[in-house]
């Protein structure tokens, strides 16, 4: 059955219904892998999260203009039992424990994870905006996302996720890596730069 639309205006604390969202997570410093592993494994060790999928690792070009290195991306869906703003001071304090240190705007991050999307919840507030704003521009989080769901539809645009692909520019490159168990994925390494896998 269709969930309820929601707004911003209707989330009370009442209003507390177990909700799926997707996260995304992005790493471009240290072994990158091992801090998405991480960040999963400290996701999941909340009681108010339950995973429901891991996509597979991408590795992508960065879309800032700051030089940095390639990223490690992917995405998970989880049910989070709580409002939206508890879910991003879970991601926050994971980012912070993690060592994230906000120096650049746009720049090289251990571990960045963001609320893609919430259920079908619009929110725009200043400290949190629900979808994404950049989900639908950015391939890093679209493609993982319909890996996991290919049906998704955007709920601002009423569109499928899928549809907005074509629009986006070709500068932004994505590779799927291989797929594997959060465990293995700790234990590996990320090489600073294979800008050769597209050339
Ligand atoms: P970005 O992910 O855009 O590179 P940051 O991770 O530094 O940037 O996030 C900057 C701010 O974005 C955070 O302080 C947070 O309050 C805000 N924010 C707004 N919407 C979201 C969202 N959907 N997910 C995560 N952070 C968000
Ligand atoms: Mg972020």
């Amino acid at each position: 059955m269709k969930e309820k639309r929601r707004t911003a205006q209707t989330i009370i604390a009442a209003d507390c219904a177990p909700s799926k969202a997707y996260v995304g997570i992005g790493s471009n410093m240290g072994n990158s892998r091992s801090h998405t592993a991480e960040a999963i494994q400290r996701i999941i060790k909340d009681k108010r999260v339950k995973l429901l999928a891991v996509s597979s690792l991408y590795l992508t070009s960065p879309v800032s203009r700051v030089t940095q290195n390639d990223f490690i991306n992917c995405a998970i869906s989880i049910v989070w039992d709580g409002l939206p703003h508890e879910l991003l001071a879970l991601l926050q304090g994971i980012e912070n424990r993690m060592g994230r240190i906000r120096t650049v705007r746009h720049g090289p991050r251990t571990i960045d994870l963001d609320i893609l999307l919430f259920g079908d919840l619009i929110l725009s507030d200043p400290a949190l905006k629900v979808p994404h704003q950049e989900l639908h521009r950015r391939k890093f989080a679209v493609i993982p996302c319909l890996e996991i769901d290919p049906g998704l539809i955007h709920p601002v645009y009423g569109k499928p996720l899928r549809s907005f692909l074509a629009m986006i520019s070709e500068k932004q490159k994505i590779t799927k890596l291989e797929r594997v168990g959060i465990d293995a994925l700790a234990s590996e390494s990320h090489p600073a730069s294979q800008w050769d896998l597209w050339e």
